[in-house]
């Protein structure tokens, strides 16, 4: 079966036209629907004629996403989207509304906000995801499978044909602003849907690249193959610690691409695209948020230079971890995500603090995951939970 419309090509829809017994443009309405409206619904292809909406409906029946939970939180500006897919995997999209911030001085381009408002998007590429990180709550569930390009593009179409009644008062766009690809599952693990998707968003749905934000957790060949990738979208690598030690244990990964070849790829990366790159950094109460391991990124990041202008190539994103009952981990204090953001910022490296968004549906970063879903495949290294350090003075 289909897995979703998205899914079919351009030679696809020619082929389904004419099975329908259509006159041969009408292929050119479909993509068009499906790209430039971005509607996946054929009953809401209001310029079809209604028996082939209703043959397409029909045809189609059960592929695609299904909506089967909505969730809303922050006061209307988090929603919690839960789509059930044919093949009774589920997967979950946030969108997170940001008012207009116009007093932010040259709105910096990880501020969320900008002078008008942004609606972002971020989707999944995976049930679930192989990497174990052994705080992530989608990493403790385990790997079910791929989603085909398709359905990694029809969570986009589907959130943007329902932002409109979804926005919150004060001035929220009523279009997607931005798609980052940071929910559940590894993206640079599933390449081929990844990168489909990127294209399409830019060339069918019009986002711009650098309104595409791919999250890796360091897959290295992924890396070298965003450096090459003559779309430039924008790169976020998980890093979570500043020494192999402490990163093996929160990210087995780290095993394979260890430190130094990761900063290797980012740096070939920033040569190639003379792209900022963001370090994304959970901060975990007693194992990670030490001002000892801020001065390590510190020290590590500072050097990273943007070729030419000389500017710092690495922005750090602080993420104050949201506690997923399956880690027994906990947030940091507030003390320590200060002390450590200063420490950063000492070196001079440009960092900011992620706020904590859809904390109360289960829809923060790293909570992606449904009870209802399938279990998958739980990677023997999770069972290595880090131990805790001391917190620091003045901590908690
Ligand atoms: N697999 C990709 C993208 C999805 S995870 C990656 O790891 O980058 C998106 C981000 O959420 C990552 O930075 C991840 O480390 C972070 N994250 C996971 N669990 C978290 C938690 N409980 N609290 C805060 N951040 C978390
Ligand atoms: Fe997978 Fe990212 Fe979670 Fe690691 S942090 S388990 S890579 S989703």
């Amino acid at each position: 079966m289909t897995r979703s419309l998205y899914d079919l090509s351009a030679a696809d829809l020619v082929a389904l036209v004419a099975e329908a017994g259509e006159p041969a443009y009408r292929a050119r309405q479909l993509a068009d629907w499906l790209d430039r409206r971005r509607i996946v619904d054929p009953l809401a292809m209001t310029d079809l004629p209604g028996h082939f909406r209703g043959w397409l409906a029909e045809r189609f029946a059960g592929s695609g996403l299904a909506l089967e939970r909505h969730q809303t939180g922050d006061g209307g500006w988090t929603h919690k989207f839960l789509f059930a897919l044919p093949s009774g995997d589920r997967v979950e999209s946030v969108l997170m509304f940001y008012p207009p911030a116009p007093d932010v001085d040259g709105a910096d381009d990880w501020e969320p906000g900008g002078k008008t408002g942004r609606a972002t998007l971020c989707i999944s590429t995976q049930a679930g995801c192989a990497m174990g990180c052994t705080f992530c709550a989608t990493g403790q569930f385990g790997f079910t499978r791929n989603l085909s390009a398709g359905e990694v593009t029809e969570q986009v179409a589907r959130v943007w044909a329902m932002l409109p009644e979804l926005r919150p008062a004060g001035g929220a766009p009523d279009h997607l602003t931005n798609v980052v690809f940071m929910g559940m599952g590894e993206p640079f693990a599933n390449p081929g849907a990844t990168w489909a998707t990127a294209w399409r968003l830019h060339q069918g749905f019009g986002l711009s690249a650098r309104a595409l934000t791919i999250s890796t957790v360091g897959l290295v060949p992924g890396i070298q193959r965003a450096a090459s990738e003559p779309l430039a979208v924008r790169l976020a690598v998980s890093i979570h610690a500043a020494d192999d030690e402490l990163r093996d244990r929160l990210v087995p990964l780290n095993r394979t691409w260890p430190i130094a070849a990761l900063l290797d790829a980012v740096r070939a990366y920033v040569r190639s695209t003379r792209r900022r790159v963001s370090f994304e950094y959970a901060l975990i109460h007693g194992v990670n948020d030490g001002v000892d391991q801020a001065e390590r990124l510190g020290r590590l990041l500072a050097p990273l230079r943007v070729p030419g202008s000389g500017g710092h190539a690495a922005h750090v994103n602080l993420i104050p971890y949201n506690p997923t009952p399956a880690t027994g981990l906990e947030a940091p204090s507030r003390t320590s995500v200060r002390c450590f953001r200063d420490t950063i910022g000492a070196h001079g490296v440009p960092v900011s603090v992620r706020a904590n968004r859809g904390v109360g549906i289960d829809a923060a970063c790293g909570q992606l995951r449904t009870a209802a879903g399938r279990t998958g495949r739980t990677p023997a290294a999770t069972a290595a939970l880090p131990v805790p350090h001391p917190a620091p003075e003045g901590g908690s």
